[in-house]
């Protein structure tokens, strides 16, 4: 082995940076589309007693099927969406990160691949690179929404076993409608993977795709603890398919993958539901006032269904990122060319951002 060649790393590894956005220590934090509210102190109560529980057995091995968290999953959604399911058609891990990368090492692999529509989540080539699955990405519309007929000319050509598709999408907002979901399940006989990250935030009258589940055997519907549940920091996340899938990821899962911490911390929070949820409400109205603010300033704000808006168009965004940057707000370069992304903080942290963005000026 020769001196440049160390440590020995898969050659495709070579030189390829961490991926993460920066985290700084900033006032005003509106990167990563965290909620800005942290969880009440009846909250932290509850979650700590928990964890104080599940401390006193920590010599055994956790539950490895987390059945008393899938039975909250299920009744969350349930509650959430209306939809009916069993303990066996949800799936747990540590965030819906390392959900999604289950799913490509079960249903990827090396000569298998996985497809999806730019722009979008910039984490799908990564997860398809670990799993050693090709990736290969179709384009959105320039107001960025879905082209079913690119969709399903891709999918003739590539017969991929994944279709990985947020909805609504990120870094644009844009959520996706019923019959195209339809539409894609149809199209294909690999998994469609509907990433709903976001999904709590959508506007009144944007459906869920667990109401497709019933109907489509090779739909997934992601979901996570991170963004409404004000849970990023617990790390979990899961999904709702056919009990078959979920079958299939036990296989590829470590042993014991959700620690009895992160079960105790997921199955206190669902307990709360109601009162996490309630800031998503005040998040939703924040966000709407967003668009029509940045709107009014005469940016060009694409739809958005998440706790998030993407801008532009601008002819040096990385100026204006600097310009925010020094004034104390941090958000996140991340889109096509020209566009940037906010986070939906607290009404005081919009305020900051839109001082902050008056006082750089249009770039
Ligand atoms: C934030 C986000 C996730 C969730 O990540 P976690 O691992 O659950 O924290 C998944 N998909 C998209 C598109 C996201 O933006």
């Amino acid at each position: 082995m020769t001196a440049d060649s160390w440590p020995p790393l898969r050659e495709e590894l070579r030189g390829v940076e961490p991926y993460g956005a920066p985290q700084l220590d900033v006032p005003v934090q509106l990167n990563v589309n965290e909620n800005p509210y942290p969880p009440s102190p009846a909250v932290v109560e509850d979650i700590a007693a928990a964890v104080a529980q599940a401390a006193a057995s920590l010599n055994r091995y956790p539950d490895r099927e987390f059945t008393e968290l899938r039975k909250g999953l299920v009744a969350y959604l349930a509650q959430e969406s209306g939809v009916e399911l069993s303990p066996d058609q949800v799936w747990a891990a540590n965030g819906s990160n390392e959900v999604m990368l289950q799913i490509l090492q079960a249903f990827g692999g090396p000569g298998r691949t996985a497809i999806s529509f730019a722009p979008t989540y910039s984490m799908y080539p990564e997860y398809a690179r670990d799993a050693m699955t090709t990736y290969v990405a179709g384009r959105r519309h320039d107001d960025f929404g879905f082209d079913l007929d690119e969709a399903a000319q891709l999918i003739e050509q590539h017969r991929p076993h994944v279709v990985l598709l947020p909805s609504p999408n990120n870094p644009t907002g844009t959520a996706l409608p019923h019959d195209v979901i339809g539409q894609l399940c149809e199209m294909t006989q690999g998994v469609v993977v509907i990433d709903e990250a976001y999904a709590e935030f959508r506007r009144a009258g944007v459906p869920s795709a667990l109401e497709l589940l019933s109907r489509h055997r090779n739909l997934v519907v992601t979901r996570t603890m991170s963004k409404a549940f004000a849970l990023a920091g617990a790390r979990l996340g899961y999904l709702a398919a056919a009990p078959e899938i979920c079958d299939a990821l036990r296989v590829v899962r470590l042993p014991y993958h959700l620690s009895a911490v992160t079960q105790a911390t997921a199955s206190a929070a669902l307990r709360h539901a109601d009162e996490l949820l309630a800031k998503v409400e005040e998040l939703r109205a924040e966000r709407d006032r967003t668009v029509a603010w940045l709107r009014g300033q005469g940016f060009e704000v694409a739809e958005s269904d998440a706790n998030f808006v993407l801008f532009g168009r601008l002819d040096d965004r990385q100026a204006l990122w600097q310009g925010l940057l020094d004034r104390g707000v941090l958000i996140r370069v991340t889109g096509p060319e020209g566009w940037l992304r906010v986070s939906v903080g607290t009404a005081e942290e919009m305020a900051a951002f839109k001082d902050a963005l008056m006082e750089v000026g249009k770039r």
